[in-house]
């Protein structure tokens, strides 16, 4: 796959001239015969079986006709035309069918010839269609190599307008193989292939392009999955031992009088068993002469706060200063404010420092940070401005790290000699197979279990004919006491529609609850920060009984007392802002509510989306079903792995083959850290070629 000796040019083909070599490069990034040989089918077809029109019966399937053009005409629409054809076998016609390309066809096709035509099959008022078909003449049909599985090519338009057909890609591998067949090098030892019950490099890569057997298909795509995924996981392992033994980071020999103290004295509650294992983890990081680079993943209000203020006690213990991150002011101030009150009685020195802290505040932060009287630092980006200089900085809490970027952190590591710990806390659930091919350099501590005594929050989808009831709900829940978030889709702030929406909506709500009986704020982000500010703290102080918001709420606002979440168009978000927007309730003891307010018009994402969420409150859940529908390039992180480059392998799909690739490079990696035994040659060589190609290890040594 990757240390192939093919690094010739594809045009030295034949049958691929320089005019079809330039296309393919710009189009599908194939540059040498083994790119060619790189690029798979995304699915296989069975071709051995053909269609009569008669029997054409279901839509949406794919059939293979033979037949002939009797008439070709165009159809004028409003918006472009379509070139029409009638294609007709000894039962019947249909209709073939171009919005694209019609002038190439017209000039090309042969009328009363007989065809192979192949795709998918539309009905409309009883008469077939097949937009877009593949076509070829039935002579040169028969002329071809045929199996029973025919691969099916990644394609793009332009492909497709300049007449580069999926055809036409088989016999530039037919080609190929033809010439190279068997001269692909072994990428794994032989340990390995033997081991995972492996076909051999040359073996897979002939029969995925042209597999002989169903059973000999699935051998070769295992095998290349594998290695695909084999070699992702030794270079994310392989850094991360790089990073252990050459970033060392500070010891944090003792466990003192800061910890023990609050933790006999002032712990509100007792933590949860998940709590506890995730801090023995941080523990034993903290420990060690290696920096820590730790993600700590734990669903909304699962108590990642007491485990970042209790990592923060050790520090402080071991005279050290921490400094906590969040990604907003309202988040920054909550934090504070929690911290501040769950360490009031110790004689510890914690400040606050965001975008609109003024000077004088910020003149006797900057002091008690270099005199070391500071001892924990909570704020926004506006910690790692450079005029912020710690004496000696040993932990940094990043909290929701998909707000802040790897250069970031890097950043923070400078300000003195050794980098601090790092923590990140995250509240998006990332599927544990993602979370293996993506954060294989960061090692995760999970927690997967709430605090006692909480009661699931019912989930329910509504409509605009529910409204009343909804309100008269919201009613009942305020004279109970409970206050209420009302949340409207505001995903661009300059998105003028839906600031309509929710002034709209605002409206209608204080319309239906008046003052003096109830008070109503709203938060949105085109108000000042400080305007913003005052309303946040009239909801958290209980003088507001409901909050109209845009997704400014989304993370980590805590107010205990609000019982009901209500989202507005609630189609429009996607699964994790929902996940996270429900969990702005639940967090108290009384039972919470979250109503999903739809349009009758959904797609069937949609649908998926709001039934999932009514159907579980499991973040982990939720987060494979995202993946599943958006796929992985969508959730964070990713664009720094190599997970979105993946040619074969599909980390849901393939998560089994996932874990045996993860857990052989660490058999690997254990025995031969550096590669260096003759019998992990193979391997080594591909290696150092994907380092050649991806320069992957520049950022790291
Ligand atoms: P998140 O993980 O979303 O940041 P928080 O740390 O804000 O969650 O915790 C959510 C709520 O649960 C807080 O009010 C916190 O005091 C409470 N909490 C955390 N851990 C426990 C525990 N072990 N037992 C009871 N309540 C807890
Ligand atoms: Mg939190």
């Amino acid at each position: 796959m990757y240390s192939n000796p093919l690094h010739t040019k594809i045009s030295y083909l034949k049958g691929v001239g320089p005019a079809r070599a330039e296309l393919l490069q710009k189009e599908l990034g194939i540059r040498t015969l083994g790119d060619l040989s790189n690029f798979f089918p995304n699915r296989y077809i069975d071709r051995t079986q053909f269609y009569k029109i008669s029997e054409l019966q279901d839509t949406k399937v794919e059939v293979q006709i033979v037949g002939k053009i009797t008439a070709l005409h165009t159809v004028d629409q409003k918006r472009g035309s379509r070139l029409v054809a009638i294609f007709s076998d000894e039962t019947g016609r249909i209709e073939l069918i171009w919005f694209r390309g019609a002038k190439w066809i017209k000039t090309n096709l042969k009328l009363q010839t007989l065809y192979v035509i192949f795709g998918k099959v539309n009905r409309f008022n009883n008469v077939f269609s097949m937009p877009h078909p593949e076509m070829e003449l039935l002579t040169d049909y028969n002329k071809s190599l045929q199996t029973a599985l025919q691969p099916v090519y990644p394609s793009t338009e332009t492909l497709i307008k300049r007449s580069v057909s999926n055809r036409a890609v088989q016999k530039i591998m037919q080609q190929l193989f033809l010439t190279y067949r068997g001269a692909f090098k072994e990428t794994l030892s032989d340990e390995i292939i033997q081991k995972q019950h492996l076909i051999s490099k040359n073996d897979a890569l002939f029969q995925v392009h042209f597999p002989e057997s169903q059973d000999l298909l699935l051998k070769a795509q295992k095998r290349l999955k594998f290695e695909e995924l084999f070699f992702v996981q030794l270079q994310l392992l392989r850094n991360n031992l790089i990073r252990k033994t050459k970033i060392k980071g500070y010891v944090f020999e003792k466990v003192g009088d800061f910890f023990n103290d609050f933790y006999k004295n002032y712990l509100p509650f007792s933590l949860t068993d998940a709590q506890k294992r995730v801090l023995r983890e941080i523990r034993k990081d903290l420990g060690s002469n290696a920096q820590m680079n730790r993600l700590l993943q734990g669903d909304v209000g699962s108590g990642k706060t007491i485990v970042a203020v209790l990592s923060a006690l050790i520090a402080l213990d071991n005279g050290y200063q921490v400094a906590i991150m969040a990604p907003t002011e309202i988040l920054a101030i909550q934090h504070f404010n929690a911290i501040s009150k769950l360490l009031s009685e110790m004689s510890i020195e914690i400040r606050l420092l965001t975008g609109s802290s003024k000077t004088k505040e910020r003149r006797e932060i900057h002091e008690g940070l270099e005199s070391g009287k500071l001892h924990i630092l909570i704020g926004t980006h506006a910690l790692i401005e450079d005029k912020v200089k710690f004496k000696n900085l040993g932990l940094v809490v990043i909290d929701e790290q998909h707000r802040f970027g790897v250069a970031q952190r890097a950043r923070m590591w400078k300000k003195n000699d050794l980098p601090p710990h790092i923590l990140v806390m995250t509240a998006t659930p990332i599927p544990r197979t993602l979370a293996m091919s993506v954060y294989g350099d960061l090692d995760i501590s999970i927690i997967d279990e709430l605090p006692p005594g909480r009661k699931e929050i019912k989930t329910a989808l509504r409509f605009d004919k529910n409204r009343l009831a909804v309100f008269q709900f919201m009613k009942e829940e305020i004279a109970k006491g409970r206050q209420i978030y009302v949340v409207y889709p505001l995903i661009e702030e300059s998105d003028a529609f839906e600031y309509k929406d929710l002034k709209d909506g605002y409206e209608s709500i204080t319309r239906e609850f008046p003052r003096p009986q109830y008070q109503v704020s709203i938060v949105h982000g085109k108000m000042k920060p400080k305007d913003k500010e005052y309303e946040m703290q009239q909801f958290v102080a209980g003088k507001t009984q409901i909050l109209v918001a845009t997704t400014v709420i989304e993370v980590g606002v805590d107010v205990a007392n609000a019982s009901v979440m209500i989202i507005e168009s609630a189609e429009k978000f996607g699964l994790s802002q929902l996940h996270q927007l429900r969990g702005r309730v639940g967090r108290g003891s009384d039972q919470s509510y979250c109503i999903l307010m739809a349009s009758h018009k959904l797609t069937n994402d949609a649908k998926t989306r709001l039934n999932t969420m009514v159907e579980t409150t499991d973040g982990f859940k939720i987060a494979e079903v995202d993946l599943r529908l958006r796929g992985p390039g969508n959730l964070m992180g990713t664009q720094q792995s190599g997970v979105l480059n993946l040619k074969i392998a599909d980390i849901i799909r393939d998560s089994d083959v996932l874990k045996m690739a993860r857990y052989a490079a660490q058999d690997l990696l254990s025995e031969d850290p550096n590669l260096e035994f003759p019998n992990n040659k193979n391997i080594l060589n591909t290696y150092l070629e994907i380092e050649r190609r991806t320069g992957a290890w520049a950022n790291i040594s």
